[in-house]
């Protein structure tokens, strides 16, 4: 078996239960995509539009894809067709966007809205007041085919377990407050995606249900994006 295959063997064998696997191939190659495929992995994760749209047309149709990078709105139009879960929206502007390119698509997009927790200053994703401010304005129950399904987090980049672990309990901590004050009627309130290829097991014992695998999956990434 390949590297590649075997890891995917092996992530499905040890997640638990309602935990999906993102595989997040960016700048990884279509063939490293297809071999997962081919182990029955669908779910793919990119970070930038024009990689995820080629990739998107080459690949399969019944792969999952998922945005989990810095979206711009002028972009949101090329994905909007066929994207499975925007991870990473941090703006009532942004939200807006995505429900007029819903619409000329005829379709609902799903979306998390990513929360700042991490101590760097350069990860994306809104403060905590922030995200609450927009949830409070209600703007967002106007938009009629964007849909909320939970909340997206990245925790800092540190050797410090401690660390990792106060930052997942946080994530976790405001998504419950999102579900009981504005989402309590919906069953679709339900995803929280964190963890990646070094905390992801953390991740899990905090109730994540979305964990974003690339390096653990397809190797190491040569350059940084
Ligand atoms: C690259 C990336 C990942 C995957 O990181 P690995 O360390 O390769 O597992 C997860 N989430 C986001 C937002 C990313 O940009």
């Amino acid at each position: 078996m390949s590297a590649i295959a075997n890891a995917i063997e092996q992530y499905k064998q040890t997640l638990p239960n309602g935990v999906e696997l993102i595989a997040v191939s960016k700048t990884f190659p279509k063939e490293d995509i297809e071999e997962a495929y081919a182990m029955g992995q669908r779910h793919f994760g990119e970070n930038k539009v024009q990689e995820l749209t080629d990739k998107a047309t080459a690949l399969p149709s019944d792969i999952k894809w998922h945005m989990i990078g810095h979206l711009q709105t002028n972009k949101v139009k090329y994905i909007a067709p066929f994207i499975h879960l925007i991870h990473s929206v941090d703006s009532q502007k942004l939200l807006e966007t995505i429900n007029k390119e819903a619409i000329k698509n005829n379709r609902t997009i799903n979306v998390l809205l990513q929360v700042h927790v991490a101590q760097e200053e350069t990860k994306f994703g809104l403060l905590p007041t922030e995200l609450y401010q927009l949830l409070d304005s209600q703007e967002w129950q106007k938009l009629t085919n964007v849909r909320i399904c939970g909340i997206m987090g990245i925790a800092s980049f540190t050797a410090d377990e401690q660390q990792i672990r106060k930052e997942f309990d946080t994530i976790h901590q405001i998504f419950l407050t999102c579900q009981k004050q504005y989402f309590a009627n919906a069953e679709y309130f339900r995803e929280i995606s964190m963890g990646m290829t070094s905390d992801y097991q953390i991740a899990v014992e905090y109730g994540s249900t979305l964990v974003r695998i690339g390096n653990g999956i397809f190797g190491k990434r040569y350059y940084q994006v």
